[in-house]
């Protein structure tokens, strides 16, 4: 997410709360929410489905409980944190798309071992 501080633009991981550093990668979603590669990854092994249906952060689409998802299970309190912040795998498989292609990333996934459905 976005916040303004002494008049400078803080982009922040909605899902940890860390304030980018114009390092870390990052990936956008609607409406300014954002998740670092970080989390990506913790999503990417931890997304299970369960509770009640949720809205994704990063789509803003709503899904039943029973689709994958992901929150952070411990954020720690900070201003830039989205307390509640939710993805949904779509948008875990496509953030991890999207930081494959780019060659600035080390990051590099093997599609087969995240299926659409599993
Ligand atoms: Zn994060
Ligand atoms: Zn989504």
């Amino acid at each position: 997410m976005q916040r303004e501080e002494d008049g400078y633009i803080i982009i922040s991981c909605d899902f940890c709360g860390t304030d980018w550093d114009e390092v870390i990668p990052m990936i956008e979603g609607h409406r300014g929410s954002v998740m670092c590669l970080d989390c990506l990854k913790r999503a990417m092994d931890d997304a299970a489905p369960g509770g009640e249906e949720f809205t994704c952060t990063m789509c803003l689409q709503t899904f039943p409980g029973t689709v994958r998802h992901w929150s952070h299970p411990s954020p720690a309190p900070s201003p830039g944190l989205n307390p509640g912040a939710v993805i949904c795998w779509s948008d875990i498989r496509q953030a991890a798309k999207a930081f494959h292609k780019d060659k600035e990333v080390d990051f590099r996934w093997d599609p087969a071992q995240y299926p659409v459905e599993r």
